[in-house]
């Protein structure tokens, strides 16, 4: 299966990437993850990169889609994965249409009081990726499963998430015009659990057709 998952920052898609990559055996792709990567790397092309993720903004589609193209070559993509941030614009959705087929696009939708909310309060495990919320019970500023003290990213502080939301509401609908019927959409506002339900079983509908 090639799926597309749609949401904005902070929506819940990469803990519902999580759900799915654990019940349907294929890889996430995270574009903000490999960009963060090529980023980390000191060269000339990671601090650009740097830069442009810190204030919230895209990063020029040349490098983005370069960096996906050579990510989804690899082996465990041949029986499909889930792209969690891309496309992000119409145009990169035209792009990836020129290397894959996509077989369903999820549209995670969630109020932008709420997002604003789940993002100030979210840190990451600079270890292992777990992402935790300073407003969950038992939050120790530890990370729960390998016990890194957590961090803020520069772009979840209110300035860069105001960004971020501004560039999601430029481009969703285009996007969601252009998949048309392969589009199916949730909410997130319940639990990653509730979320996932109707998720799970729309996908095991599609892997059945
Ligand atoms: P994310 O981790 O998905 O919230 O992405 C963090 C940042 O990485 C974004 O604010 C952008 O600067 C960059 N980024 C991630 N995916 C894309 C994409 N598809 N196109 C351009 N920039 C991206």
């Amino acid at each position: 299966m090639k799926l597309v998952l749609l949401g904005a920052a902070g929506s819940g898609k990469g803990t519902l990437a999580k759900s799915i990559v654990k019940d349907f055996n294929i890889p996430q792709l995270s574009t903000g993850d490999l960009l963060r990567e090529v980023a980390k790397s000191g060269s000339d092309l990671g601090k650009e990169v740097g830069q442009y993720q810190q204030k919230g903004v895209l990063v020029p589609d040349e490098v983005t889609f370069k960096v996906l193209k050579e990510r989804l070559a690899k082996d465990d993509c041949k029986n499909g994965f889930i792209l969690d941030g891309y496309p992000r614009t119409l145009n990169q959705a035209k792009l990836l249409e020129t290397i894959v087929d996509i077989d369903a696009v999820i549209s995670i939708e969630l109020e932008f009081d709420e997002i604003v909310k789940r993002l100030v309060s979210r840190r990451n495990c600079p270890n292992c990726g777990e992402i935790d919320n300073t407003e969950h019970e038992g939050y120790t500023g530890n990370c729960r499963k390998c016990k890194t003290p957590l961090f803020q990213r520069d772009d979840d502080k209110p300035e860069a998430i105001k960004t971020r939301l501004e560039v999601y509401k430029q481009n969703i609908t285009p996007l969601i015009n252009f998949y048309g019927d392969k589009v199916f959409k949730i909410s997130s506002a319940n639990s990653p659990s509730e979320t996932y339900k109707p998720v799970k079983l729309f996908l095991e509908r599609l892997q059945n057709e």
